[in-house]
């Protein structure tokens, strides 16, 4: 349903819980987050993202990080259920808006392989996808591109890796996905009413692109792998 991230010289859990807050007019069941510092440090839960951020103690530090609110389509709304998902090793985090509609055949796949799933979702195989991949590449965007050929669906993803802090991946096809530009910040989420607080300068993301972001700037890619060149818009918004 809606999605936030950021990485920047802020905490990112209270950057979060704002943003996913703005999002709440759209409806959900369920609300997470996941911060990067040495390690990824998870909360989520069935309900409402004020009772989320009791969960969420004063020292959940880190300053890359992502949230998501759930409107679930595969799996109860329940606590195990709400995003964020981890690979096993809790290397990686993903979140994600949309529908993974060949998710019963990966999850076989990946059954077979010895992978075992703790969730009903359909993008719980988005992380085991990406734990597998994330060692054959070089950066963060290359596994999670390559990924993403072998899904078959819609989704808006964010995506952080506990080995790469600083770095948030985000990628759309039919789920939006706008990038927020800041002051040594970056920012992303599913609709731009989460960003407004924080910056007036944004980027769309077309249908098969992704980016990564990291506190000094972004890069965005085709989904064959080529930078894309893209003009920041400033939104008009009394917020
Ligand atoms: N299909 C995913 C799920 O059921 C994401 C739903 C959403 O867009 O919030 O968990």
């Amino acid at each position: 349903c809606g999605i936030v991230a950021y990485v920047g010289p802020k905490d990112a859990a209270p950057i979060l819980l704002e943003g996913m807050q703005r999002l709440e007019y759209r409806g959900y069941d369920s609300a997470g987050i996941v911060v990067s510092n040495k390690g990824l440090k998870v909360r989520k839960a069935k309900g409402r993202v004020a009772d989320l951020a009791k969960l969420v103690p004063a020292s959940f530090k880190g300053k890359t990080g992502i949230g998501h609110t759930r409107w679930a389509t595969h799996g109860v709304p329940s606590d195990v259920n709400a995003h964020p998902h981890l690979s096993s090793d809790e290397r990686i985090a993903v979140v994600h808006n949309g529908i993974i509609e060949n998710a019963t055949e990966l999850r076989n796949k990946l059954q077979a392989d010895g992978v075992v799933f703790v969730s009903e979702t359909d993008t719980e195989v988005l992380a085991h996808l990406l734990a597998a991949t994330v060692d054959e590449t070089s950066t963060l965007e290359e596994a999670v591109r390559l990924a993403l050929k072998r899904v078959v669906g819609t989704y808006g993803i964010a995506v952080i890796d506990s080995q790469r802090p600083g770095e948030v991946v985000v990628a759309r096809n039919g789920s939006p996905i706008v990038l927020g530009i800041g002051e040594k910040e970056m920012f992303a989420a599913s609709d731009v009413a989460a960003l407004v607080r924080y910056t007036r300068q944004v980027v769309h993301l077309e249908d098969g692109e992704l980016a990564v972001l990291k506190a000094d700037g972004f890069h965005t890619f085709a989904s064959e792998g080529l930078e894309t060149a893209k003009e920041p818009l400033t939104v008009d918004w009394d917020a």
